[in-house]
Formats: structure tokens, C-alpha cells, sequence
């Protein structure tokens, strides 16, 4: 059943230990639609300025299952930029900017034909845009969020606002110490969700809900070369939603599955800059990393 996602499409500069990259493709929705893509087709709804560079639309289009019919383009606007820093630990990051561009114009439009989407993503971008796009949907199976520090700061009550909506939402920890001032998965319910997942990056993920709480493994570590973390979160979004979109089904037993492909799809992601490791990807190394995870996790 049809899954979309909005989210930002943007330009990307990097550094870590491990090198730099300057001006790539980026954003939480390119992330999640490249990794969704390979499980299942997605619709893209986000919005782009004249100078989002050629080549990057076309990586973005190369993803074979990616249908960028709600993909924007505004010559007289700028595209959403982002730079972060790595420190040494790969664990932690910095935010060198953000410019938001796009973001601070009028949401991006929904096709016609997007209309049967089932399953919905909101990947991080401002929380205003993001309940643009839910509010069009009042038919879902699903609707799932995600969110980080910077909209906890500057758009809480709009973020709260959504939270009250959707049915899940996925964010790592600090986000959601950030969001509730407890450390604890279950202040977030209270917001309104049926669940959160709160990703844990080398301690795995657990998925919390109100009749209790699943706990999911990391990748194991020697397995996978962290080369860029940059996406991890949203291609675990986009291996998690993927299979709950191609089963068809919203229930909590799929959702703690999709974890496990989420899980997947990141170890892929972090192996490369941007989405070199995604754009280089088959199903046959999917299956078989998925085959060493369950062995490795004993996941099912
Ligand atoms: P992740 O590593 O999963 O947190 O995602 C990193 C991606 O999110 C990068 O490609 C950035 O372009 C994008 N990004 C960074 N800050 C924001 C923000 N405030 N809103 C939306 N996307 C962002």
C-alpha cells in the first residue's frame, strides 16, 4: 500500500574524522525515500530552489522505486542547506548551519494522484509543514513523525500540536530528553502517540507503547565501517516504514519488525558519504545483511 513522505530535500556539507564532503544531496526526506525505495515505491512531497544542482535531482530520481512527481521546484528560492561536524567519537555531532530557504515558504503541494497514500511519513522539517501534509490525509493507515532539536526549540507548540495527531513517532534520545525532561519513552505517550521509538544509536532502539516496551539490538559494530552517520535516523525511518507499508499493515507486531529493517537499511547508510552507499545497494545485500542481523540479534 502506497507510502509518502515529506521532509527536507536539501544540500548538504559535511566533515568527520573520516573526511569531508561539500554540497551533497541530503535532507531527512532524500534519506528516507533512497532507503524506503529499495522495499517498496515512494512518493516524494517536498520543494527544492534553483540552485538544488541537476545531478542531485537526478541521484534522487535513480532510486528506482522514488516517484518525484511532488517534488517543487522554485527558481526564485533557495534550497535547504545544512552543515554538521563529527567529533571524534562519530557519536556526537555539531550543527555548523542551517539555512532554511524553502522551509520558510508556503508548504510544498500533494498531487492529485498522491491522494491514496496510506502510509505517511513526516520526516523532520518544520512541525507546521509537517501536519500541512497529515491534515491531507484523513483516511491513513499511519501516520509516524519524526523531530529534532531545533523544532523542539523554535516550534514547540506546533510540534506538540502534531504530536496529538499522529500515531507514532521515532527520535533518539537526546530529542527525547529534549521534548519531555524525562528520561523516560513514556512521558511522550502522554503527548498523544500509540508509540515512540526512540532510537539509541549504538545500544539499538526500543519501541514504547502504552501495554509496554520493546528493546531491538544495534547492527553489530564490527560488521558495518562508520564512514558517515549523516541519515542514519531517517534511513532507519525508511526501512521501518517500507515494511510496514508493503505488509499492509499499522499494528504494533509490524512496526517492532519494521525496526528491524530500519535497523538494516541504517548500516548501509553510515558505511559512505550522503547516499553513495544507498545508490550502490541491492536486494540481494539486503537480504543477507538481514539474514546476519537476525542471527547475530535473534530478531525475527
Ligand atoms: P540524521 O543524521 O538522520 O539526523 O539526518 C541528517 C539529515 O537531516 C541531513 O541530511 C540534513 O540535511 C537534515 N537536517 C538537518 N537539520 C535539519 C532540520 N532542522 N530539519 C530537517 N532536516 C534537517
Amino acid at each position: 500500500m502506497a507510502l509518502i513522505v515529506t521532509g527536507t530535500i536539501g544540500i548538504d556539507t559535511l566533515h568527520a574524522p573520516t573526511g569531508s564532503a561539500e554540497r551533497v544531496l541530503g535532507g531527512s526526506c532524500s534519506y528516507f525515500a533512497a532507503a524506503a525505495s529499495h522495499l517498496v515505491p515512494v512518493r516524494v512531497v517536498g520543494a527544492v530552489g534553483g540552485d538544488f544542482p541537476a545531478e542531485h535531482a537526478s541521484l534522487l530520481g535513480s532510486f528506482k522505486g522514488v516517484c518525484l512527481k511532488g517534488l517543487e521546484r522554485r527558481p526564485a528560492s533557495r534550497t535547504f542547506a545544512w552543515g554538521g561536524r563529527y567529533l571524534d567519537d562519530m557519536n556526537r555531532r555539531e550543527t555548523l548551519f542551517t539555512e532554511l530557504g524553502v522551509l520558510e515558504e508556503a508548504p510544498p503541494k500533494v498531487p492529485a494522484d498522491y491522494r491514496d497514500s496510506r502510509f505517511v511519513f513526516l520526516g523532520n522539517t518544520h512541525p507546521s509543514v509537517q501536519m500541512d501534509l497529515l491534515n491531507q490525509f484523513p483516511d491513513r493507515e499511519l501516520a509516524v513523525c519524526d523531530t529534532m532539536d531545533l523544532w523542539i526549540n523554535v516550534a514547540r507548540p506546533e510540534l506538540l500540536a502534531l504530536l496529538a495527531k499522529v500515531d507514532g513517532v521515532v527520535l533518539n534520545d537526546q530529542e527525547a530528553m529534549q521534548l519531555t525532561e524525562a528520561r523516560n519513552a513514556r512521558a511522550i505517550l502522554d503527548l498523544g502517540p500509540r508509540f515512540v521509538v526512540v532510537k539509541k544509536g549504538e545500544h539499538g532502539a526500543i519501541l514504547a507503547h502504552r501495554e509496554g516496551v520493546a528493546t531491538i539490538p544495534a547492527f553489530p559494530a564490527d560488521a558495518a565501517q562508520v564512514v558517515d552517520p549523516t541519515g542514519a535516523g531517517d534511513t532507519f525511518a525508511g526501512g521501518l516504514m517500507a515494511h510496514v507499508a508493503r505488509t499492509g499493515r499499522g499494528d504494533l507486531a509490524t512496526v517492532q519488525q519494521g525496526m528491524a529493517w530500519g535497523t538494516v537499511m541504517a548500516s548501509f547508510t553510515i558505511e559512505a558519504f550522503g547516499l553513495d552507499r544507498l545508490a550502490r545497494l541491492d536486494a540481494r545485500q539486503i537480504d543477507e545483511r538481514m539474514r546476519r542481523f537476525q542471527t547475530a540479534a535473534k530478531v525475527g
